[in-house]
């Protein structure tokens, strides 16, 4: 069912030559992150995001994810904080962020800090494990569409308590808009904006949508990818469909999403 396309490990793509997200040549482009650089993303795409459309990801759900409780307790246990002029950022060493097929790197992850920010955070780390994407309904059995489980995970390596943890949580659906973007600006960037027809999550990621879990779900029994990579992304085809599998944090056993960034062509 899952098929890992062979691909070559790069920092920075060139730049498509328009937007990748409204297709348009005429405008000024800037540096799209693939994965935001506040979550410690690597990977580049030159000359590949139009000002309007960043201000649009950045303001409808983009700084909205980074900031919900899930992102905003990772990014401070891994000290992770957002460029500021000014802002002396403190070193910290994390494990490579990859994409690809993990047949051929594999890299152990560093020792987390020695303090791990105990007073200031709970060093839990919750996540969702959503079912899979409504598009993919007919590739999976009935029985992948029951439950949404709550992950925890414990960021300094201990194991969670058995007693009942009493989280406030929020996850709102921008998280998962965000993920929605990751994907499909990975495949952009390693498949171009023709090598699929990624019409209907370009719509989503422009105007925004209530039809999110259309695109982004879990994928369909496996709970956890087993990488040591910071993040992990892959490429995928399920059916009909291109898909990535965005595993942000996958070295601390968070089981990764799906999202369907359109149909392959014939
Ligand atoms: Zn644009």
């Amino acid at each position: 069912m899952h098929r890992s396309l062979e691909m070559a490990v790069r920092d920075a793509y060139p730049s498509p030559g328009k937007c990748i997200y409204c297709l348009r040549k005429d405008t000024a482009r800037t540096i799209e992150h693939i994965v935001p650089l506040a979550l410690n993303g690597t990977w580049i795409i030159h000359d590949a995001a139009c000002a309007e459309c960043r201000d649009k990801t950045n303001h409808r759900y983009e700084n909205k994810a980074l900031n919900s409780d899930s992102l905003r307790v990772i990014r401070k246990f891994l000290r992770l904080k957002r460029r500021r002029r000014g802002n002396d950022q403190k070193e910290i060493r994390l494990p490579p962020v990859w994409s690809g097929d993990s047949a051929n790197l594999i890299y152990a992850p560093p020792p987390l800090a020695e303090n791990p920010l105990e007073e200031e955070f709970p060093a839990i780390f919750a996540w969702l494990d959503l079912e899979p994407a409504r598009l993919l309904a007919a590739h999976y059995p009935p029985e992948s569409r029951e439950k949404i489980r709550v992950v925890f995970t414990r960021l300094d390596g201990r194991s969670v308590p058995d007693e009942p943890v009493s989280l406030r949580l929020q996850i709102p659906p921008a998280l998962f808009m965000l993920v929605a973007r990751i994907g499909y600006s990975y495949a952009v960037a390693e498949l171009s904006t023709d090598g699929f027809d990624g019409s209907e999550i370009r719509a989503l990621l422009s105007d925004g949508g209530e039809n999110v879990f259309d695109f982004v779900g879990g994928v369909y029994g496996l709970k956890s990818n087993n990488s040591s990579h910071f993040h992990d992304l892959k490429i995928t085809e399920v059916g009909e469909f291109v898909v990535v599998m965005v595993n942000l944090f996958s070295s601390y056993g968070i089981p990764p999403l799906e999202v369907i960034v359109g149909k392959r062509l014939k």
